[in-house]
This record gives structure tokens, C-alpha cells and sequence, in this order.
């Protein structure tokens, strides 16, 4: 199949990477030194416009830090729209918000083109090894023309429900994870003020009710080595948990919990940058807890 990917990002690119395998792939990215080294690893063309990249393309696919970019791509004389095939695929994997992916997929219809929004869970090591967890929002027909090409990279391919679905599940998620990020390096740096060793106290609560994918995963391969990579920027993060919140808002749930985490995560952002990776979070605790969770 002739697929087209746009962004290639910290994820985007090791999803792009299983398609270069699979399918006759054209790459774009905005910053375009960063498409030709893709393509000098992985392969692929480099179109240097939207419109070149989708010229040919049946499927196209999008992975950029929200849905207004996306939605961006789709304008201008070098836009999407402009060399986009009628009765061509658009699957954005995007963390997109759903109001925008519901215009976006109203806007490509008027061009014949079929839209699901797809977000991914599961980290870059995820998207290196294929594994990713894809949430998809879109008519049952389209799903079912996605599904092989989500299947390049993802394991669990979920049909969740119409347009926009996907990006409230992934959403939600990713409130959930953040929620934890920011309780579990509270309680931790709370520990180690009490004298409780971090490791000891990570491995306890792993052995016990409070675990969860934060303190069994993250912590130990992050924070309590001191390796601190920088593989998701936080900036997504606070946006991830502002879309969760404005899904809640719409349907009139009241979230007191998840509203106090994206308070705080929203400060870290702004004092730590737009650069900093998610887990940054828990070393602003440290900091300003005048703590160091290591073994
Ligand atoms: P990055 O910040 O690493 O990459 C962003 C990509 O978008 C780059 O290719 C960048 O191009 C491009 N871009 C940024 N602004 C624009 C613009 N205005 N016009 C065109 N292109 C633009 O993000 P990630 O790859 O980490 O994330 C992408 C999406 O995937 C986000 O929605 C994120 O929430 C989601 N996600 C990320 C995960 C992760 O572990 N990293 C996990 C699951 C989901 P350039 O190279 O020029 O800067």
C-alpha cells in the first residue's frame, strides 16, 4: 500500500519506522533534516511539502503534538487537501482533543477522504517494538480499512466508537497517568523526608495495594536510577490531562482529583519548559521537597 507519514516525532518516527517495512512509505517532516535522516535509516521517500507527501498516498497518517496542527496541515496550497487522493485513509495518531477531530473529519468528507482518529499508548519503547495499544474513533467500515495499517505498530487495535472517541480514551488515560506521576513522587518524597529509604519504599509498595504502572515501571527504570531520559515532553502531558478535563466538563462530571493534578503538572511545565520529559515532574517534588529518590 502507498502510505504517507507526517511527523516524525519522538513517536512518531519509530511508528513511521514499521511502515517503511511494510508498505511503500513517503515521509514528511516539518523540520526536514529530520525526514532525511529517517530515510537514510529506514527508508522511504522525503516530500518536502503536505501535499507531495499524501500526492499518491491510500492511507495517510499524522502524529503531531495536537490537533490544531493537524488540522493546519490540512490548508494552504501546500496543504493535505490540496494533493490528497478522494477515497484515500487519514488516520491521525495524534493525542488530538475530539471537538477538533470531529471538524477535521467533517472538513477531509468534504474531499471524500475517510477520517479515524488513533492516538497510541505505550511510550517510544512501545513504538520501537510494535507493541503499541491504539485507540481508534471513526465509523465501523473505516476501523476495519485501518485496522492492518494500525497493526504495522500497534498490538491492541481498539474500536472505541465514533470520531473523537479515541482521543477521549487516550485522553483520560493519560489523566490517569499523570494523576499517578504526581501522587506517587508525592507520597515517595513524603517517605524519604520520614527516613524511609526510596528504594525499600518503592519496592514495598510494589509488594503491596498501592503499585500501579508509575511506581512497578517508571519509577525504578527513571527515578530511582537517576537515568532521566527525555522521551515524552511534559508539555503533552498537561495537554493530554486539559482534553481529559474538557471531556468531563462537556458531559458535566465533576473531577476535583484530576483537576488538582493538572494544576500541578501545568506549573512543573511552566517552571521546567516545553523540553522537559514527563517524569521531570517528580524531580521538581525532589527539588522542592529538598529530596533525592535514589536507592
Ligand atoms: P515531539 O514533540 O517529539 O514531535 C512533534 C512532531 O510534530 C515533530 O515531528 C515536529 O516537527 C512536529 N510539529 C510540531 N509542531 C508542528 C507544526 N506546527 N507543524 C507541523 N509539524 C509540527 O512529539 P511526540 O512524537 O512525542 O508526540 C506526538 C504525539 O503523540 C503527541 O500528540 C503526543 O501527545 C503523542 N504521544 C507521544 C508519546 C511519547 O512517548 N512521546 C506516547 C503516546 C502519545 P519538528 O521535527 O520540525 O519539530
Amino acid at each position: 500500500m502507498r502510505v504517507a507519514f507526517l511527523g516524525l516525532g519522538a513517536i512518531g518516527a519509530p511508528m513511521a519506522a514499521h511502515l517503511a517495512r511494510d508498505h511503500e512509505l513517503t515521509v514528511w517532516n516539518r523540520t526536514v533534516q529530520r525526514a532525511r535522516e529517517f530515510a537514510v535509516r529506514h527508508g522511504g521517500r522525503v516530500a518536502t511539502t503536505p501535499r507531495e507527501a499524501v500526492a499518491s498516498a491510500e492511507a495517510i497518517l499524522t502524529c503531531l503534538p495536537t490537533s490544531a496542527e493537524v488540522a493546519q496541515l490540512l490548508e494552504g496550497p501546500d496543504g493535505i487537501l490540496a494533493g490528497a487522493l478522494r477515497g484515500s485513509l487519514f488516520l491521525d495518531c495524534t493525542s488530538g482533543d475530539p471537538a477538533t477531530s470531529r471538524a477535521i473529519a467533517r472538513r477531509l468528507a468534504e474531499y471524500g477522504i475517510a477520517f479515524a482518529d488513533a492516538p497510541v499508548s505505550g511510550g517510544t519503547n512501545g513504538a520501537e517494538a510494535g507493541t503499541l495499544t491504539v485507540m481508534v474513533g471513526g465509523d465501523a467500515d473505516v476501523f476495519e480499512r485501518a485496522r492492518p495499517v494500525l497493526a504495522c505498530f500497534g498490538k491492541r487495535i481498539v474500536h472505541l466508537g465514533p470520531v473523537g472517541a479515541g482521543d477521549a480514551m487516550k485522553a483520560v488515560n493519560n489523566a490517569l497517568l499523570g494523576t499517578n506521576i504526581q501522587a506517587v513522587g508525592e507520597g515517595l518524597a513524603a517517605l524519604a523526608k520520614a527516613g524511609v529509604d526510596p528504594r525499600l519504599a518503592v519496592e514495598t509498595l510494589n509488594a503491596s495495594s498501592g503499585r500501579s504502572f508509575v511506581s512497578e515501571a517508571l519509577v525504578p527504570e527513571r527515578v530511582l536510577s537517576g537515568s532521566w531520559p527525555r522521551t515524552f515532553r511534559l508539555a503533552l502531558l498537561d495537554k493530554d490531562v486539559g482534553i481529559a478535563l474538557g471531556v468531563a466538563r462537556e458531559t458535566g462530571v465533576d473531577t476535583p482529583v484530576l483537576g488538582a493534578a493538572r494544576d500541578a503538572l501545568h506549573r512543573a511545565r511552566t517552571l521546567l519548559g516545553e523540553d522537559a520529559d514527563y517524569l521531570e515532574a517528580i524531580r521538581l517534588i525532589e527539588q522542592e521537597s529538598g529530596t533525592e529518590l535514589r536507592g
